[in-house]
């Protein structure tokens, strides 16, 4: 009976589920043979404004009132918004309400840190919680369709949009896409509340060549599809309303007329029903690209490739009813194009709710709001270095608070920051004085920001070093040096940072250096100076309480890097999930000595795959942050060491986690796992799993994972997806170079 009870609830589930949709699907046709050729055209055609703009252009409200514009971007004043709106609906002939983007990044007014820095702080609950507030309060402000998330693998530092990427790992990738989408878009986007999510830039945008931005990719196919398509193709299966062409070619093909990615892949092997949106112009960019030969040959390629809506630039509207009548495009592609978009049009629920319902109910820079960002801001922090264990510092102590970002409310906000105010932040300066009391803090900034010259403020800065306990020295780069189009050829610390950092080292007090960046910085001969080191990204909003709360311990860092840190630029790309070489090199014998002679050199190194001057080993791996306390990682148990190539192999492993120290801590304990021999060159290692917990002293828990064989399928040569039988390696790890090591073994 409960078997047949069972059932019967899953067929009616189904056929609810499938009969929404028909209701959908019927409701497009409906609209679609009601249009026009130019109004279907329009529906295809996303409008940029300007965000300074102070009334509507008489032009946009003309071709609104004709039922030529889809979508509108960039236009913030709420008033504006539901003018226009109103013009699309009481006065235009289709009476289809238009979708209002915005690039809502790492939050509208609550700043959280920058994706990068979410990304370090491994908790997807958290992430998602930050996406659902950015979208209430775009909400709030007549925006329903936000540009993110970004989820571009990034496996070089030097490339400026690393700031807005999930970082290099696939699977870390793939989960923080899903959370994003979750949260911006709940389960059903027609909620109040919620916004429609982008996925973007498909694909490949973050592999531009030596990070220089907008550059060329080429790339096999295998790792396309084995690194670079994972966190889109999640982003596809967690129901992302929206995907957005990259601006580079990919393989001698600008992505925004790339028929194999947006036809081949995302429609046909990934299934996606929703809208594909090119990137900025880039449609006819892909004449400069050499790609196409004019504007209307843009819109061919574009259109013929599967490219739903254009974003500013005019190949379409100018275009497309030529390339129609000329049967270059059929009007059967067109109605796809136009299908796709009212899909999500009804979706969104914007049919219903065109004019915002209940936005006043959401509120901007709320108590949660602030109490996340401040949550977000500490969790991403990542301790790389705490050398005698000098922090948490103590209440009483006398600080020094010295450098560029210490009191730089719009530069701790980071890139990609349209709506948010600096006069919103709470920076490390102001914080501090709070928490130890103004009469312990001496302030003197040194620097007046972090490109500065000038030693003029070199003075002041040691004075105060030297009336301190310990010196917090806040480095780093202004927001302006990552993010689109700001890529750098030098990551290290930009200005006379390092000499300032060098002149309050003779000071002989402890230095605890905090850098703000949108990436990895080469540190050089900082490293040595600083005592203890904390990478806070660019943190947002609640910077300076987060920053307090992890210096005086009342947060203890749990953050780990998303990213390989490079010692040195010339180690880009480095990332740890590389293919292994045939001549992999030993740590144990490697050493970099500058000043032996080159004959020892040579027989003391081996001939394998590093660099003379800077060995193979990052700065700090993948994985890799420190806490208040310790873990030991023990008793590696790995259920069955031989796994079917089924449904019904799963590895199943388990370690015990102790917390060794004297606070209670957070550790994300990560599974990588090695595929000894495979049909193509495999990973040195992957990340499979990850779990994070939290320990009281001295307390253990046991962590199980359970991984399907299939999670350990890879695209071969052939572009086949599978498990290869064989041998590999497992490790439970707190890093990507650590860990217990096991064996097990796919029939
Ligand atoms: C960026 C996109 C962004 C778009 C709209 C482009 O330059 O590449 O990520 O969403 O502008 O602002």
């Amino acid at each position: 009976l409960l078997y047949c009870l069972l059932f019967t609830l899953l067929i009616s589930s189904i056929s609810y589920s499938q009969k929404s949709d028909l209701n959908v699907e019927k409701k497009i046709d409906k609209v679609v043979k009601s249009m026009t050729l130019e109004q279907k055209i329009g529906q295809a055609c996303l409008k940029g404004t300007s965000s300074r703009s102070k009334g509507l252009s008489e032009e946009l409200k003309k071709e609104v009132r004709m039922g030529l514009v889809g979508a509108i971007l960039n236009l913030t004043d709420p008033d504006l918004v539901l003018q226009i709106q109103k013009i699309a609906i009481e006065e235009s002939p289709t009476h289809i309400p238009l979708l209002f983007g915005r690039d809502v990044i790492h939050g509208y007014k609550t700043i959280f840190p920058i994706p990068l820095g979410l990304a370090a702080s491994w908790d997807m609950e958290l992430v998602e919680k930050t996406s659902k507030i950015a979208a209430n309060e775009s909400y709030s402000r007549c925006i329903n369709w936000t540009y993110a998330p970004m989820v571009d693998i990034a496996r070089d530092a030097r490339w400026g949009r690393i700031a807005e990427s999930p970082g290099e790992d696939p699977l870390l990738a793939s989960r923080l896409g899903t959370a994003y989408i979750k949260g911006f878009q709940g389960n059903d986007p027609s909620v109040p509340g919620q916004i429609l999510a982008c996925a973007k830039h498909f694909a490949a945008y973050g592999a531009a060549e030596g990070g220089r931005d907008y550059n060329t990719v080429s790339m096999a196919e295998s790792l396309l599809r084995n690194v670079y398509l994972k966190p889109f193709e999640a982003a596809a299966k967690s129901g992302a309303a929206t995907f957005m062409t990259s601006f580079n070619d990919l393989n001698g093909i600008p992505a925004s007329g790339n028929r194999f990615l947006l036809q081949k892949i995302l429609r046909e092997e990934w299934k996606y029903d929703g809208f594909v949106v090119s990137d900025w112009n880039s449609v006819t960019e892909m004449i400069p690209h050499g790609y196409a030969a004019d504007e209307k040959d843009a819109a061919l390629k574009s259109a013929s490739a599967g490219l739903d809506m254009e974003m500013t630039s005019l190949s379409y509207a100018n275009h497309l009813k030529t390339l129609i009548a000329e049967k270059k495009i059929s009007e059967k592609q067109l109605d796809e194009m136009v299908r796709n978009i009212l899909r999500i049009k009804f979706r969104a629920g914007v049919f219903d709710n065109p004019y915002f319902k209940d936005r006043e109910k959401f509120s901007l820079l709320n108590a949660d709001a602030l109490q996340t960002a401040r949550t977000a801001a500490s969790k991403s922090c990542v301790l790389l270095k705490n050398e005698n264990q000098i922090l948490p510092l103590k209440p009483n102590q006398k600080i020094a608070v010295i450098g560029p970002l210490a009191d730089a409310p719009r530069e701790q906000l980071g890139t990609w920051v349209f709506d948010g105010n600096k006069g919103d932040s709470q920076t490390p300066l102001k914080a501090l004085q709070n928490s130890f009391g103004e009469n312990n803090v001496f302030y003197a900034s040194g620097l007046s920001h972090s490109r500065s010259l000038s030693e003029e403020g070199f003075a002041l800065a040691v004075e105060a070093g030297k009336k301190s306990d310990v010196i917090l020295f806040f480095a780093g780069e202004e927001a302006i040096l990552s993010g689109e189009a700001h890529s750098r050829a030098n990551i290290n610390l930009p200005g006379l940072q390092e000499k300032l950092i060098a002149e309050l080292q003779k000071t002989g007090k402890p230095i605890v250096l905090i850098i703000m960046a949108g990436r990895p910085i080469t540190l050089g001969a900082v490293l040595p100076k600083a005592n203890a080191l904390i990478m806070a990204w660019h943190p947002g909003t609640m910077a300076g309480p987060a920053i307090s709360d992890i210096v005086l311990g009342e947060v203890n860092p749990s953050g780990k890097l998303p990213v390989t840190w490079p010692k040195e630029v010339g180690q880009i790309p480095i990332y740890y999930n590389h293919p292994n070489t045939g001549r992999p090199a030993d740590p144990k014998t490697f050493v970099v000595i500058q000043d032996i002679p080159v004959e020892a050199w040579q027989s003391s190194l081996g001939n394998n795959s590093h660099y003379l001057d800077a060995g193979y080993e990052p700065q700090f791996p993948f994985g890799f942050g420190l806490s208040y306390t310790t873990f030991s990682y023990d008793n590696l148990k790995i259920e069955k060491a031989v796994l079917k190539n089924n449904n019904s192999g799963k590895l199943n492993v388990s370690a015990v986690i102790t917390n060794t120290g004297n606070l209670t801590g957070t550790e994300t304990v990560q599974l990588y796992v090695r595929d000894i021999t495979g049909s193509i060159v495999r990973p040195v290692r992957e990340l499979k799993d990850f779990i994070q917990i939290e320990l009281k002293p001295q307390e253990s828990k046991t962590i199980n994972f359970s991984i399907p064989v299939s999670d350990f399928a890879f695209y071969n040569d052939k572009m086949e997806l599978k498990t290869e039988p064989g041998d590999f390696k497992i490790w439970i790890a707190s890093n990507a170079e650590n860990g217990l090591e096991g064996d097990f073994k796919i029939e």
